[in-house]
């Protein structure tokens, strides 16, 4: 093995630098704090060096340069999931934040996107055309890792899993190739990486379908914190009803008294509902009447350009330091709710800002023979908790306070938890059904048996 930072340390990136066109920055050097920093900027990265690569070239030029020392290579778009890596030893990270290539093509209603590409460009160049990609709730999310994992938006419950508008992905695999991976080219690389996440190779483009979504019904019912345990019992009757055209969420947040944060909500805690409804506002209005009924403090629905979705969950506009876990749940009991408020409502003094419960259901229930590794969720909603890490020790009252809600809402638990809701290596057994991943340990074993990549909830390969 030859660690790329020592003897040769000077060479060493002399020759990967000679050998693409982006930019390699290595332990000590200038900008190395910056190279290594993540979205999360509780993660504390250190790798044995981080390349900004220009172009697939540039990544399958690493793979081979790491390959030969017997290095490994890891890949991130923004840093959103760093909490869910299990290292850095011998690891170059690459970066693909350089790539930003992005075209929509309006007839087809499809996307291409390159690997550093970010939501917010996907949603507001598709609205252009009255078009819309499966977003989640954060603008600046990067859209491979995120479909990757699955990918769970707004428009979930109507279009499913972000993975399942996956057409193409051209990625490099560990053995340096570029390749497109769609239905007939390299099937099984196309079903693995649509739910598997990034162990099979460095995605550098990804193509995906665009939906006929220009405006949505869609907003938030802020509710006294103290009506809690009210709210969200009324919100988990409401969404038995709710067609497939409404995706919502339940949630608990405080939130700090902070400049950033606007007045009205400033410091405050609240009780939520977030829903977005394709239908018209007359329609929308209907549906949530019920909600409306209960007298909510502060009520933003209207019609709004689909593209504005990527507003409506406050998701924090630049990187910060956080911590946080979720889960799934099988359903959600009064009992449950009970649960939940108890440790995470009034009283609790929960350090974290934000406990979501996200419906699910719908399309995202629907099992499809073409799906990839992931192409629905057996659950009826998926928790996540997120607090600030300032420090190590928020960092660890956040992760403590976060098992502490999954352990109250054990029994309420659902067989899986789901890949992106989950910010700490997973073992692959606990997100996948057996047969899936015995499958993805077999697709690994084929095209990256000595784990070259190290990924999110990394996929181990089949024993030979
Ligand atoms: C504020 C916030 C809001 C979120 N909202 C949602 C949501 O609404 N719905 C949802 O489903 N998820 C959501 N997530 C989770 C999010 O989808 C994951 O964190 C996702 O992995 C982020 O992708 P990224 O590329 O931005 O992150 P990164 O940390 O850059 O990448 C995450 C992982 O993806 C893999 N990866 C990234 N790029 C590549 C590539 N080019 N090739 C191969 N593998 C790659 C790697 O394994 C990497 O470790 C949210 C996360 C945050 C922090």
């Amino acid at each position: 093995m030859t660690p790329i930072h020592t003897a040769e340390e000077t060479a060493g990136a002399g020759v990967l630098g000679e050998l693409i066109d982006g930019h390699v920055v290595l332990p000590g050097e200038d900008g190395w704090d910056l190279a290594r920093q993540a979205w999360n900027l509780a993660a504390d990265q250190r790798p044995e060096a981080v390349v900004f690569a220009e172009s697939a070239a540039d990544v399958a030029a690493v793979v081979d340069y790491a390959r030969v020392r017997g290095l490994r290579v890891t890949t991130q778009a923004t840093g959103h999931f760093a909490g869910s890596l299990d290292g850095f030893d011998d690891t170059i990270l690459v970066k693909t934040s350089r790539m930003r290539g992005l075209e929509i093509d309006p007839d087809a209603r499809t996307a291409r996107a390159e690997a550093g590409v970010l939501w917010e460009e996907v949603v507001v160049a598709a609205g252009e055309h009255g078009l819309a990609g499966l977003a989640g709730s954060s603008p600046d999310v990067g859209v491979v890792g995120y479909t990757l994992g699955g990918g769970l938006g707004w428009l979930a419950r109507r279009h499913g899993l972000a993975a399942n508008s996956v057409l193409a992905v051209e990625l490099v695999t560990a053995d340096g190739r570029i390749v497109r991976a769609d239905r007939d080219t390299e099937p099984d690389l196309f079903w693995a990486v649509r739910g598997g996440g990034g162990s099979f190779g460095i995605v550098t483009a990804i193509e995906f379908a665009l939906y006929p979504v220009a405006e949505v019904y869609a907003g938030i019912l802020f509710f006294p914190f103290e009506r809690a345990a009210e709210v969200l019992n009324a919100w988990s009757e409401w969404v038995e009803d709710t067609p497939e055209e409404v995706t919502s969420a339940g949630r608990l947040m405080q939130f700090p008294p902070i400049p950033d944060i606007p007045e009205p909500v400033r410091g405050r805690s609240f009780v939520v509902v977030e829903a977005a409804y394709i239908g018209s506002e007359e329609d929308g209005a209907e549906l949530l009447r019920p909600l409306r009924e209960l007298g909510p403090e502060m009520d933003t629905f209207a019609m709004i350009p689909a593209s504005e979705l990527r507003f409506l969950h406050m998701d924090p506009p630049q990187p910060v330091p956080n911590a946080g876990d979720g889960m799934a749940l099988a359903e959600l009991t009064p009992e449950a709710v009970d649960a939940l408020v108890a440790v995470a409502g009034p009283g609790s003094r929960s350090p974290l800002l934000s406990v979501e419960l996200r419906q699910l259901g719908g399309t995202v229930a629907v099992a499809r023979p073409e799906q990839g590794a992931v192409g629905h969720l057996e659950a009826a909603f998926a928790l996540f908790g997120v607090g600030m890490a300032l420090d190590q020790e928020m960092a660890a009252a956040v992760k403590v306070h976060a098992q502490t809600v999954k352990d109250a809402l054990a029994p309420w638990a659902a067989a899986r938890g789901y890949f992106n809701f989950s910010d700490h290596p997973m073992d692959g057994r606990s997100l996948y059904p057996p047969a899936t991943y015995l499958r993805l340990q077999e697709v690994k074993a084929a095209y990256d048996p000595a784990e070259l990549f190290r990924a999110s909830h990394p996929i181990r390969p089949a024993a030979a």
